[in-house]
């Protein structure tokens, strides 16, 4: 039986994981076609625009795992939109990989030096461009590739939904395991109630965003024990995110 009151999930199920979603911001129609075409059939999804300030917009409501961010730009710059992203929290970790037409080791270094990740120099082969892209999602996003995952002193067993700190096994409900699997997938990333919401339980049913700190609250009290430390950030009027920190303990 429930209560009016009662606003927890009862029979959700995951969703399947969503295809990774590049953000391709390059302002030549001819690059981003051939582009979207490349990366579609490596299985991302692709959502291209043709300036900083489109990319800066969608960046904010789609939440792309990785920008393809051309240098050369009309109005605000590649590298100007780099270091925008990076100054906003919830993009502070975005994978970003830079497109340059200049060669000069100084502008690589400034591109490397505000926050992208990695550069590639036009002209480019695609097996090249498609090789960085994929050795980036690995770096920042381990967990996709592993049915094992270790953070810190946690391990989680994801295809046997078994969840271990230390030597001792952690009993988690389904949505607290979602919850931590997903927050596995993004270690630093800050995720808004909502996002955790459409990630978690997903878009198609109405939940209250105070259910996630229920969950969150009760993932924390079964993950840590006395004395341990807490891996889980709350971040005041953003949302929660994996402390990165506490994986280099
Ligand atoms: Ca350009």
């Amino acid at each position: 039986m429930t209560t009016a009151g009662d606003t927890l999930p009862v029979q959700r199920r995951p969703r399947p994981a969503a295809k990774p979603l590049v953000l391709v911001v390059e302002d030549e129609a001819a690059l981003t076609t051939l582009l979207s075409y490349n990366l579609e059939r490596e299985g991302y999804r692709v959502t291209a625009v043709r300036d900083g300030e489109e990319a800066l917009l969608v960046a904010d409501e789609e939440r792309p795992d990785l920008v393809l961010l051309d240098w050369m730009l009309p109005q605000v710059s590649g590298i100007e939109v780099c270091r925008r992203l990076r100054s906003r929290p919830e993009s502070r970790n975005l994978p970003i990989i830079m497109l340059t037409a200049r060669g000069e080791e100084a502008d690589r270094i400034r591109g490397l030096d505000l926050g992208a990740d990695d550069y590639i120099t036009k002209p480019f082969s695609m097996t090249e461009l498609l090789a960085r892209i994929r050795a980036v999602m690995r770096r920042i996003r381990p967990a996709l590739a592993d049915d094992n995952v270790r953070f810190g002193d946690i391990t989680v067993d994801r295809a046997a939904h078994r969840v271990r700190r230390g030597e001792r096994d952690v009993h988690l409900g389904p949505t607290e395991f979602r919850l931590l699997d997903h927050l596995l997938q993004y270690p630093g990333r800050v995720f808004s109630r909502e996002q955790l919401l459409d990630a978690v339980w997903g878009s198609d049913v109405y939940v209250e965003a105070r259910t996630v700190d229920v969950h969150i609250g009760r993932l924390r009290k079964a993950l840590n024990g006395e004395g341990e430390a807490d891996p889980i950030r709350t971040v005041r009027s953003a949302g929660y995110a994996l402390d990165e920190t506490f994986d280099a303990r």
